[in-house]
């Protein structure tokens, strides 16, 4: 099966990043960038180039399109397929020249525009399960945009051959494209009745058979120390200093764990990340990351315990503190709805691939999407080194997420029978 796949995802993929996407995260408007609305218009032509009637873009920019259903499978839940088109506002996606390189033999892969730019194995484990593989990467001066046109090519070749082999067993699939996830808006006008999928599937993820169902529960907590004012000259034994309290703070959280520079896997944090101060008052924003709420919860405790201790010596000076939820782990929706999950692994071994789970540590677009009433894993798409000039990815990686989602299609048709 996986011939018939290479020249659509990658052919695909290789025009898509010639267009320039980059969001940005200053923009009031929607999508933040017009530039975004030139590929995701260019979709749509295509989506009805394959005989894909309902293809449209609404007001927002979101595409959206519907793979009918094969005769007697109308009854089957509709599966989304959801990729966004921007590129990080970081490194540059204005005139991304890709260069495939051909059958990766393990020495270094040197990005002509500039020498500099080396993809080394060393540096990239992932590089050595590629050898004979087709690697493609940008040319040096910009981003690749793998994150995430790999997994727009993908759900583009995966619908076309879907459309073409009819014999293939299937319920409605939906597709959707999206503008500005890079900027954590990518959801914000996403119309999940319209959308018209039961459960969804993100393709944003990097290395094959990853299926991730976890991500960060994420707050925002601000600190905010009010201190006592006075002449500095005459302020003896009456001036208590917020800017001091709060830098007393800091200096009292744990410094060998809970902190971004200490932790991976399954650990949490808390991050301050700005301050700002006088001597009245003093703020502090920090950000408190978790795989649970109730992690969540504890991390908030221990900051307000350790704030009230340090003001307690001075009656004059106080604390306020304000929590907000800015998002949660998707595994709350997930655990829910196992099929999700088991018809993914399903049709990952069916493509030869070991399905195996990693967690997020950030938010994703599905994860926002769950808990809108779309229960929505992310699986890979074969992108690394995103939001890098060293971004690559693989024709092979590619074509292994077409065959995926062709047999996610499948497995979900199969069991409804
Ligand atoms: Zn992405």
């Amino acid at each position: 099966m996986a011939e018939a796949f290479t020249s659509s995802a990658a052919s695909r993929f290789l025009r898509y990043v010639r267009f320039d996407t980059q969001s940005d995260e200053q923009s009031q408007s929607y999508p933040s960038t017009d530039k975004q609305l030139v590929l995701l218009n260019r979709l749509v032509d295509e989506l009805k180039e394959l005989g894909i009637s309902d293809a449209s873009i609404d007001q927002y920019g979101y595409v959206m399109a519907t793979v009918p259903p094969t005769p007697g499978k109308e009854q089957v839940p509709a599966i989304g397929f959801v990729a966004h088109v921007d590129t990080s506002p970081e490194v540059s996606g204005a005139d991304v020249k890709p260069i495939v390189h051909r059958n990766y033999d393990g020495r270094d892969i040197v990005l002509p525009d500039d020498p500099s730019m080396v993809l080394r194995e060393t540096d990239n484990p992932e590089l050595a399960e590629q050898r004979g593989n087709d690697i493609i990467t940008a040319s040096g001066l910009t981003l690749l945009g793998s994150d995430d046109k790999s997994g727009v090519a993908e759900i583009m070749a995966a619908a076309e051959y879907l459309m073409a082999h009819p014999d293939i067993p299937h319920g409605a699939v939906k597709i959707g494209f999206t503008p500005d996830e890079e900027v954590g808006r990518g959801t914000q006008h996403f119309d999940v009745n319209r959308f018209g999928a039961r459960y969804a599937y993100t393709l944003d993820g990097p290395k094959r058979g990853e299926i991730e169902i976890e991500n960060f529960s994420a707050d925002a907590l601000t600190i905010t120390f009010k201190g006592f004012n006075a002449h500095p000259g005459y302020a003896k034994g009456r001036m208590v200093s917020a800017i001091k309290l709060a830098s007393e703070f800091v200096h009292r959280l744990p410094r060998h764990g809970l902190s971004p520079e200490t932790t991976d896997g399954y650990e949490g944090y808390v991050h301050p990340h700005a301050m700002q101060g006088g001597v009245e008052r003093a703020t502090l924003k920090l950000l408190l990351r978790d795989f649970t709420t109730k992690g969540l919860d504890e991390k908030a405790r221990m900051l307000t315990d350790l704030a009230e201790e340090i003001v307690r010596p001075f009656p004059s000076a106080s604390i306020d503190v304000d929590r907000r939820e800015s998002y949660r782990n998707m595994k709350e929706v997930l655990d829910r709805y196992p099929e999700v999950i088991e018809h993914a692994k399903i049709a990952m071994t069916r493509a030869g691939l070991t399905p195996y789970f990693r967690q997020i540590r950030g938010g994703t677009d599905g994860a926002r999407l769950s808990f809108m009433g779309l229960p929505t894993p992310n699986l890979f798409a074969g992108e690394h080194n995103i939001h890098s000039r060293l971004e690559w990815t693989s024709v092979q990686d590619m074509d292994k997420a077409v065959e995926v989602i062709i047999e996610i299609c499948r497995s979900w048709a199969q069991s409804q029978t």
